[in-house]
């Protein structure tokens, strides 16, 4: 593979340090602003953005694993409970695009959420992913984005941000998808300010391309006209919560001879809350 060196895309410096390493690729922190990216990274020149959405969530673009999940549905019902109140009706008639939708398990959520009140589409490269959420009966569909001339009213980005080599390039075209005063909801990590031992692995690098912090995509965002409605963390997926019998397990391995335990990396590791929702606006 091809790699290039690459300078902070967010602060532009060039000077780094070496952060950690894996699958032959290294995550530098810039020392400027402390963006966690992967340099050098592999060439990107002729890498379309289809391919940057399909490959979110560490998953090749022909994968025919995985199915649609309905617990994850719950789990956004819960979210987007949390951020819009239970009263959904600005929605109404109004139209949502989920970018790197994968199943189709947030377009879901969005359905019932507005009991199918507002026109939500989802855009998945995956034709696997693209045929799972249409056997769900949910509008998902591949179309080139640059090409698109609908304006959506809201758009989400869910698991898509770490995988994007020029963020805030892709964003500001993404943007013009967007109505007067339309809304982002992009979920990423917060993890760029976490200590190495403290990070959650794998980074599965060279998929992921970047790691940021609240303050940095906050920046972003601003800087490409929005207002910040709200940012909420939630549990990192990853790290199972704590039930009396896991507890109870893991304290055990904890003094068992050759046993590894989880019970401070997983069930109480240091910052669980590095799961981060951001809603914004955007201005006139
Ligand atoms: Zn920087």
């Amino acid at each position: 593979m091809k790699t290039e060196q690459v300078t902070c895309y967010y602060c532009h410096s060039s000077e780094f340090e070496l952060y950690d390493t894996e699958n032959g690729f290294n995550l530098v922190k810039c020392q400027q602003c402390g963006l966690l990216y992967v340099n050098p990274r592999p060439q990107m020149d002729d890498i379309k953005e289809a391919h940057q959405v399909g490959q979110h969530r560490g998953e090749e673009i022909i994968d025919v694993t995985g199915n649609f999940n309905h617990e994850k549905v719950e789990h956004y019902l819960d979210i987007l409970q949390d951020f819009y109140g239970e009263n959904p009706d600005f929605l109404a008639q109004k139209r949502w695009l989920d970018i790197g939708c994968g199943h189709g398990e947030f377009v879901k959520a969005l359905e019932i959420f507005t009991k199918e009140n507002c026109h939500v589409q989802g855009v998945e490269p995956n034709i696997y992913k693209q045929q799972s959420a249409q056997k769900e009966g949910l509008n998902v569909s591949f179309f080139d984005l640059d090409k698109c001339e609908t304006k959506y009213n809201s758009i989400s980005l869910l698991n898509v941000y770490s995988h994007l080599p020029d963020p805030i390039k892709i964003l500001e075209n993404w943007t013009r998808l967007l109505t007067e005063k339309g809304e982002l909801l992009i979920q990423t990590g917060d993890s760029a300010n976490l200590d190495q031992k403290d990070h959650h692995r794998p980074y599965y690098l060279p998929d992921h391309l970047s790691f940021v912090s609240e303050e940095i995509l906050t920046h972003i965002l601003k800087n490409l006209g929005f207002q910040i409605i709200e940012v909420k963390k939630y549990r990192f997926s990853e790290f199972r919560v704590p039930t009396v019998k896991n507890m109870a397990e893991e304290t055990l391995k904890l003094i068992m001879p050759h046993q590894k335990s989880s019970l401070f990396t997983e069930l109480f590791p240091n910052h669980p809350n590095r799961d981060m929702w951001i809603r914004a606006i955007k201005k006139e």
